[in-house]
């Protein structure tokens, strides 16, 4: 099987700082961007306007930024293969990572995989339901579709995120309420505050939302509180779920140490994971910043760390 020092798995911000830094420390990596396990560049395909990304004073396009950095990655010599790493093996070194093609034995092995939205099952979210027609896991990515505008919108969840995802609907929305099922938001203080003062957001405490109906597009919701069991229906023009992410581990089949939510945990300070010789960069491994700006960060630190560990492997 063909031999490699270093390979990496995903694509975004954090593969591809990996595979630049990489690269440009003649590693020679090879970099597997997936393929069915979503858009190559991650979580910033499907996003528009990136107004926090250093460098870009104007803002750029999501998708803009990312072909720019697989780009760069590619400019140095990153091999870049357009598939899915269907599983690994980290019990012996070489590891082998297994693409859906491409079979490389690999001395050390760089994880940025991301995380991807959580959906719930509620009766009329699924596919071929109203997914996509209305409703949606990025509010960022899609709030502002003609369907949305002027429509009252739902926000699912009480963190940050859909805090954030709330004030973001308001441009477009007529009205945006905050499902959340307990009476207190998990969001921070701060967030907490924007939410509660804004004239267009209204918080539904202790609330879900039972069921999504329409015709074409998303019409309807039916809210019940559950400090009461009353339900009540209400017009909605989305559906936009806002309740965490889950990182992309499953490829991995329990070989490496993970947090209880699932995040592939990391030495402290460093990007080395419980498997010597497999290091951890971006969303997989953090479950608290999940920017671009830190994932691309983490994926130089992976490239490092790979770099080191590899010429100590070699002195010894
Ligand atoms: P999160 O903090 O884990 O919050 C998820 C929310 O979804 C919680 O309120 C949770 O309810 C709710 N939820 C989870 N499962 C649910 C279910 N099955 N049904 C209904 N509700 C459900 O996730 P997040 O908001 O995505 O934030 C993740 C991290 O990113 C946090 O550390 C956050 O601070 C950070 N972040 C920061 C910013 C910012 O500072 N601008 C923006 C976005 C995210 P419970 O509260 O009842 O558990």
């Amino acid at each position: 099987m063909e031999k490699r020092k270093l390979a990496i798995v995903g694509s975004g911000p954090a593969a591809y700082t990996a595979a630049i830094y990489a690269a440009r420390a003649n590693l020679q990596p090879i970099l597997f961007e997936g393929f069915m396990t979503g858009p190559a560049g991650g979580q910033l395909m499907t996003t528009t306007e990136v107004e926090n990304y250093p460098g870009f004073p104007e803002g750029i396009l999501g998708p803009e930024l990312m072909n720019l950095f697989r780009a760069q990655a590619a400019r140095f010599g990153t091999e870049i293969l357009t598939e899915d790493v269907e599983s690994v093996d980290l019990t012996k070194r070489p590891f082998s990572v297994n693409g859906s093609s491409r079979k490389v034995k690999a001395e050390a092995l760089i994880i940025a995989t991301g995380a991807t939205a959580k959906r719930l099952e509620i009766p009329g979210a699924g596919d071929g339901e109203f997914w996509q027609k209305g409703v949606t896991a990025c509010a960022v990515c899609d709030g502002a579709a003609p369907i949305f505008k002027n429509r009252p919108l739902f926000v699912i969840g009480g963190g940050d995120s859909a805090v954030e995802e709330a004030i973001f609907l308001t441009k477009y929305g007529s009205r945006v309420y905050i499902v959340h099922r307990r009476g207190e938001l998990r969001a921070s203080k701060i967030m907490a505050k924007r939410a509660m003062h804004h004239p267009k957001i209204e918080i539904l405490w202790n609330t879900v939302i039972e069921k999504i109906s329409g015709d074409q597009i998303v019409r309807k919701v039916l809210l019940k509180n559950l400090s009461d069991g009353r339900t009540e229906e209400r017009e909605a023009g989305g559906v936009f779920f806002a309740i965490g992410h889950e990182p992309n581990t499953e490829f991995l089949k329990g070989q490496l140490d993970l947090n209880p939510t699932g995040y592939i945990l990391v030495k402290s300070g460093s990007t080395r994971t419980s498997s010597e010789g497999v290091f951890a960069a971006g969303d997989v491994q953090d479950p608290t910043y999940r920017q671009a700006v830190t994932a691309a960060g983490s994926g130089c630190m992976a490239a490092l760390d790979a770099e080191r560990w590899l010429s100590e492997m070699e002195e010894e």
